[in-house]
């Protein structure tokens, strides 16, 4: 579980905060300094750095920013998933009505040219979107664990560009393939994971029910997606070693490419379609997840901007204990 910001009222001693109490603008430790005044640093006020750390009372620019991230990543996944249907259809549809096509045909060309630009345009909407959506949050200065996995989100999704581009270069070694294709999995596994982590944890930032509920139904099956790659993987390296042995010393009788080897080659196979099923939840999860972050983040946002404002009209806390107390949802509402 992620160190929460304290959500409530905070400690005042000869009315200055007596707590580490980060500003909401820019993070600045606003410990010692009094409620009614303004951060040092930027000069929010500092009554809107004492309402807890719910979307909906946090800085409205970088509420927008994720809510912007949500939709670019949605939209990036969306052309992504459309081109794969497209592709399908299409490479279908076209076989069916001219027969074979050769690779120097001008419709080929331009097909292909279009192809790329689209899944290019796709990625970088999708990069683009999750880098935003990963913005660490001005206050997560005191949650090392939060900037961690936004980090990690980041980093993991460079990597799985670069090994989505590397099963792209023109190399015709099965080693060099089993291995791209390898890290590939490893890497979407990997951002995968750190994605759900971080949808949950703002999921409990809204707080949304819903969210919440995807992210962690999007890691159990991505369990199932990394324990089935495994397996395959596990099964055909068996598969390949067994064939080499009987390639190396043949056994009269025992051909090198009978028993066991074919069956644990078709083992693998079935299990590569569980795998693939495995993969087509997980993404149908990021789906469901981006739609539904677009949806209640953009509501955050609006509410944020109002809230934002808002607060400058309320009276200035004060006192011990109770301060703001109006503003600041109860501690056990997150539990
Ligand atoms: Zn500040």
């Amino acid at each position: 579980m992620t160190q929460a910001i304290p959500r409530v009222a905070p400690v005042i001693s000869d009315g200055a905060l007596d707590a580490d109490i980060h500003c909401a603008s820019c993070g600045y430790n606003l410990r010692g300094l009094r409620p009614s005044g303004r951060c040092p640093e930027c000069g929010t006020p500092i009554a809107r750095s004492l309402r807890g750390d719910l979307l909906a009372v946090s800085d409205p620019n970088w509420v927008a920013r994720i809510a912007r991230g949500a939709t670019y990543a949605y939209r990036g996944f969306i052309a992504l998933v459309l081109l794969i249907i497209a592709a399908v259809i299409g490479v279908g549809a076209g076989l069916a009505l001219f027969g074979p096509i050769g690779p120097g045909d001008t419709a080929v060309v331009v097909l292909l040219g279009g192809v790329v630009a689209w899944s290019l345009a796709g990625f970088a909407a999708m990069i683009i979107g999750i880098w935003w959506l990963t913005t660490p949050g001005p206050r997560e200065v005191v949650q090392p664990e939060v900037r961690r996995t936004r980090t990690g989100c980041r980093i993991a999704l460079l990597a799985l560009l670069g090994a989505w581009l590397a099963t792209k270069l023109p190399i015709n070694h099965p080693v060099y393939a089993a291995v791209a294709s390898l890290s590939q999995s490893v890497a979407f596994a990997v951002w995968a994971w750190l994605f759900f982590k971080m949808i949950e944890h703002m999921g409990s930032r809204v707080p949304s029910e819903e969210i919440i509920k995807t992210a962690k139904r999007g890691r159990r099956r991505l369990i199932a997606f990394v324990v089935l790659i495994v397996l395959v993987f596990s099964l055909m390296i068996t598969a390949i070693t067994v064939m080499a042995v009987r390639t190396a010393a043949p056994t009269p009788g025992a051909p090198p490419f009978g028993g066991g080897s074919m069956g644990l080659i078709s083992a693998a196979s079935c299990l590569g379609g569980l795998a693939g099923l495995a993969f087509l939840l997980v993404a149908s999860a990021i789906e469901e997840s981006l739609r539904r972050c677009r949806r209640v983040f953009r509501e955050a946002a609006a509410e944020a901007e109002r809230n934002w404002d808002r607060i400058d009209e309320m009276p200035a806390p004060s006192g011990s204990p109770g301060v703001s107390s109006e503003a600041t949802p109860p501690a056990d509402e997150t539990a």
